[in-house]
């Protein structure tokens, strides 16, 4: 057989690249992924069952139906909707339409850099400030200087948890060449206010939206607004059909059912708030503010608090890589959030030993 270094052939912007982290690790509480501790998914309805009787044909390629019910419930029209296979799907798309320069505040979402250096494309982390907002000054050095032609915004952001400041938003979005992305996967729990609907003033805007957070993560089903100009180049390459049928028709019914949806959020808010309050009373432990479904909260020796949480059953996500001592938990049901506490208060006993 030939010999070929199949590695060798890979790009070099590919070779270099490691794989975004996402495994499943067998645990009985599950608090690392940022999902809804709550499924919402027995829509038994007629949408689904039609779905499933046509799985010989192709879904629509527009996703028409669900762009309407994205753009009615938004106050948009569907030209300003573009759907992905997950939001993942759409930044992808943002990076092949425009390319680079691509930068973004870090820590923040791994994917604007994974994304930016699989397509070769240059990209630049600018560290947040200390209080995790964005740092303005330096945002706006790095803009003056490389011209970018993408900035992603995650506010709240992932994994610090907080919203960054409005203004600062504004002023970047105004300041930029380019366009500015503000990723709101996480919008929905918090009280900030949204930029969705603001590409009118702004047309370099986009305002990427996700189902996954909201109960619905297995669909992979994702949205951007932007102006109808800025949605058609991006639009031209997108895969064909890149939203199967069935997630098409079970978002649809989750729009229709805005208030089962709604209800879950605020489950997840208000045992945020528990969250914070217990994990603040714990010795050693600092919670930082948290405008999402999770939060970033630090500890000595993170790492062995990790592991000693993993053998308990509880899964949380290791951020010591990324903001020192830190562990980011999922805000789950009551139920797995005492079970999560308990096991801290236990691990912290031993740790400390
Ligand atoms: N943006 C942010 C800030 C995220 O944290 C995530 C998921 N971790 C995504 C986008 C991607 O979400 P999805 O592809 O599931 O829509």
């Amino acid at each position: 057989m030939k010999k070929i270094d199949l590695t060798a052939l890979a790009k070099k912007s590919v070779r270099t690249l490691q794989a975004y982290q996402a495994k499943e690790i067998p645990c009985a509480v599950k608090l690392d992924a940022n999902e809804s501790p709550y499924s919402l998914g027995a829509f038994e309805n007629l949408l689904v069952k039609n779905a499933l009787k046509q799985l010989n044909r192709y879904p629509d390629p527009e996703a028409r139906a669900l762009r309407e019910a994205i753009a009615n419930a938004y106050g948009v029209t569907p030209e300003n909707i573009l759907l992905g296979n997950g939001s993942d799907e759409i930044i992808y798309y943002l990076i092949i339409t425009f390319g680079g320069p691509v930068i973004y505040p870090v820590p923040t979402f791994s994917m604007y850099g994974i994304i930016s250096q699989a397509l070769g494309e240059k990209h630049r982390g600018i560290p947040l400030d200390p209080r995790f907002d964005i740092d303005l000054a330096a945002m706006d050095g790095v803009v003056k200087k490389l011209s970018p032609k993408l900035l992603f915004l995650s506010s709240p952001n992932n994994p610090t948890g907080n919203c960054y400041s409005t203004d600062r938003i504004r002023a970047l979005i105004k300041s930029s060449p380019g366009i500015v992305v503000v990723d709101e996967a996480y919008q929905p729990f918090s009280e900030e206010g949204t930029f969705l609907g603001s590409h009118r003033k702004c047309r370099n805007l986009v305002v990427l939206r996700t189902f996954s957070k909201i109960g619905f993560a297995s669909l992979r089903v994702g949205f951007m607004v932007a102006d109808a100009a800025l949605v058609q180049e991006v639009n031209k390459v997108r895969l064909p059909y890149n939203l199967n049928a069935l997630s098409q028709a079970i978002a649809l019914q989750a729009m229709k059912s805005r208030g089962a949806v709604e209800k879950a959020i605020g489950a997840v808010v208000s045992e945020r708030k528990r969250l914070m309050e217990e994990l603040g009373s714990l010795e050693g432990v600092t919670p930082c503010r948290s405008d999402a479904n999770f939060i970033l909260f630090r500890v000595a020796r993170a790492t062995d608090v990790y592991e000693g949480l993993l053998q308990r059953g509880v899964l949380v996500r290791n951020m010591d890589g990324v903001v020192r001592g830190a562990l980011r938990v999922t805000v789950g049901t009551p139920r797995e959030n005492s079970l999560f506490l308990r096991a801290l208060r236990g691990v912290l006993r031993k740790v400390r030993r």
